[in-house]
C-alpha cells in the first residue's frame, strides 16, 4: 500500500503550495487532459523512487472552529490514517498560538512530525529555523514552497519514516492481473466483487482481514486468474460498518496504485458527478489501464440507456480509449465482457514495442503533421525507443521538445494507440532533448 503523508498547519502558511509542488506530475498527463480536473487535496507525490499519497489537509482555521470543529475532524481522520504528518508553518510569521495548539495535537497521535519552515525566500533562514527549534522537533527544514525549494530535502527526509512494500514482488506475477474496483459509494463495487467471488469466497477474506493490510484476493474465472486489490469493497464486516463508511480517497488511490487494472465502477442511475471524473483523472495519471463499469444496467428502459450512454460519450472523451462496459453486477449480466476488456486492456498496457517500429511510426506521424513552429523554429522529433510498460512509455528524442504543445502530445499519443492497438491503457510520451 501507498504510504501517506498529511499536511497539516494554520490556513496560509502555504500548504497547498506545498502539495502542488508534491504532488506536480513529470508529464502532466491529467492536467494537459481538457474534462479532467484534479482533486485539490489528494496526490501521489513521484519525486522520489517509492511513490506516496499527500494529502492537503487544508482547514484547522480560526478559534471558533479551531481544533475542536467540525474541519478538525477531518484533519484528525487524515492523521490518523498517515504514516507521516508535515507540520507546515510560515517563517515570516513566526510561531502563533495556533502553531502551539496544532502541535500538541500533532504530539498527541504519536505519530512521526518533520516541521517545514516555508516562506524562507528573503528571510534570513537561521533566524526563523531559530525560531522554530523551540518546538523541539528534530527534523525541522526550511522551504520555499513557492519558488519549489526545500522539496527535494523534504521528501528525501520523508523517505526513512515510510513503510516499505513496494509491489515489486516476483511472486505477484503468478497471481495473474492485479485488478483494484473502485467507485463512489453505492455504485455497486461489493455486490460485483461478491459476484465475481461467490459468497463463500468474500466471508474468507472477511476473516483475514485486518485492519491495515492491503487485501488481496485470489480469483479466478474462465481459467483465468486475478487478484483483486481492493481496500474499499473487499473488507465490508457489517451492515453496521457499511451504513457509517465513508468514502475515503486515501484508500481508493491505493488501491489504484496497487493495481495494474483500474474498474472505475459508475452508477448509471445516478448523473455521473465529478468525483467519478476525478477517480478516472487519478487513474490515468497513475498510468494503470482502464476499464469504465457502468453499473446497473438492469431495468433500465431503452430510452434511459440511450440518454445514458449519450451523456457518457459527451464526458469521458478524455478516456475515449478506455473500453465502457454496461454489467449488472445484481444480476450478474456483462461481467463476462467486463473481465474480457481487462485482459485486453492488461494485454496493451504490457505490450512489448521495438524502437525500430516506434522510431518509424513517430517519422509517420511527424511527416502528416508537424509541430507549429516557436519562434520561427520547429521542434525536431528523431528517434523512439521505448521506456517502460504498464503505461507504455514511449521516449522520443529530438530538439526544442519543452516548445510542443499539449495538443501535439495528445495528436501523437493518438497516432501510437492507434498504430499499436493500445486500447485500454494510457500512453505515456516522455520527450527528450538533444541525445
Ligand atoms: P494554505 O492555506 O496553507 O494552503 O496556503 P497557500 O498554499 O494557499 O498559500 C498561501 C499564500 O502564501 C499564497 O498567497 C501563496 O502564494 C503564498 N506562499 C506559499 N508558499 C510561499 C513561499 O514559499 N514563499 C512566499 N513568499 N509565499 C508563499
Ligand atoms: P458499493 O458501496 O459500491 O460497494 O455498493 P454496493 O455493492 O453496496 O451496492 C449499493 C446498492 O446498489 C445495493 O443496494 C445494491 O444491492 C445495489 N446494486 C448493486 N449493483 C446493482 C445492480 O447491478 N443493479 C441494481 N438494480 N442494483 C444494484
Amino acid at each position: 500500500m501507498l504510504p501517506v503523508v498529511a499536511l497539516v498547519g494554520r490556513p496560509n502558511v502555504g500548504k497547498s503550495t506545498l502539495f502542488n509542488a508534491l504532488t506536480r506530475s513529470r508529464d502532466a498527463l491529467v492536467a494537459d487532459m481538457p474534462g479532467v480536473t484534479r482533486d485539490r487535496h489528494y496526490g501521489v507525490c513521484r519525486l522520489a523512487p517509492r511513490p506516496f499519497v499527500v494529502v492537503d489537509t487544508g482547514g484547522l482555521s480560526g478559534s471558533d472552529e479551531g481544533i475542536e470543529g467540525l474541519t478538525a475532524q477531518q484533519v484528525r481522520a487524515a492523521i490518523a490514517e498517515a504514516n507521516l504528518l508535515v507540520f507546515v508553518v510560515d517563517a515570516r510569521e513566526g510561531i502563533l498560538p495556533l502553531d502551539a495548539s496544532i502541535l500538541t495535537e500533532l504530539r498527541r497521535s504519536g505519530k512521526p512530525i518533520i516541521v517545514v519552515v516555508n516562506k524562507t525566500d528573503g528571510v534570513d533562514e537561521a533566524v526563523a529555523l531559530g525560531e522554530f527549534a523551540s518546538f523541539g522537533i528534530a527534523e525541522t527544514l526550511p522551504a520555499s514552497a513557492a519558488h519549489s525549494r526545500g522539496v527535494d530535502t523534504l521528501v528525501a527526509k520523508a523517505l526513512p519514516y515510510l513503510p516499505d512494500d513496494r509491489d515489486d514482488d516476483p511472486a505477484l506475477e503468478d497471481q495473474g492481473i492485479r485488478v483494484a474496483i473502485v467507485g463512489r459509494p453505492n455504485a455497486g463495487k461489493s455486490t460485483l466483487i461478491n459476484r465475481l467471488l461467490g459468497e463463500d469466497r468474500l466471508i474468507v477474506s472477511d476473516l483475514a482481514g485486518t485492519t491495515r493490510d492491503p487485501i488481496r484476493v485470489p480469483l479466478e474465472r474462465d481459467g483465468r486468474r486475478y487478484t483483486l486489490v481492493d481496500t474499499a469493497g473487499v473488507r465490508r464486516r457489517s451492515r453496521v460498518e457499511e451504513a457509517v463508511e465513508k468514502f475515503s480517497v486515501i484508500k481508493t488511490l491505493q488501491s489504484i496504485a496497487a493495481s495494474q487494472v483500474t474498474i472505475v465502477m459508475i452508477d448509471a442511475r445516478e448523473n455521473l458527478a465529478d468525483q467519478d471524473l476525478t477517480l478516472i483523472g487519478h487513474a490515468i495519471e497513475e498510468g494503470r489501464a482502464l476499464v469504465i463499469a457502468v453499473n446497473k444496467w438492469d431495468g433500465m428502459d431503452s430510452y434511459q440507456r440511450e440518454q445514458t450512454q449519450k451523456a457518457l460519450e459527451r464526458r469521458l472523451q478524455f478516456a475515449e480509449w478506455a473500453k465502457t462496459v454496461f454489467i449488472s453486477a445484481l444480476h450478474g449480466s456483462g461481467l463476462r465482457e467486463l473481465m474480457k476488456a481487462v485482459i485486453r486492456a492488461h494485454a496493451a498496457a504490457t505490450k512489448e514495442l521495438t524502437s525500430s517500429e516506434l522510431t518509424r511510426t513517430l517519422e509517420k506521424a511527424y511527416e502528416a503533421y508537424q509541430p507549429p513552429l516557436v519562434r520561427g523554429h520547429a521542434p525536431k522529433l528523431r528517434y523512439a525507443h521505448p521506456g517502460g510498460s504498464n503505461p507504455p512509455t514511449i521516449v522520443i528524442h529530438g530538439s526544442r521538445t519543452k516548445h510542443i504543445a499539449p495538443a501535439y502530445r495528445r495528436y501523437l499519443e493518438g497516432f501510437f494507440r492507434k498504430r499499436f492497438r493500445l486500447e485500454g491503457t494510457p500512453v505515456r510520451i516522455d520527450f527528450r532533448d538533444g541525445e
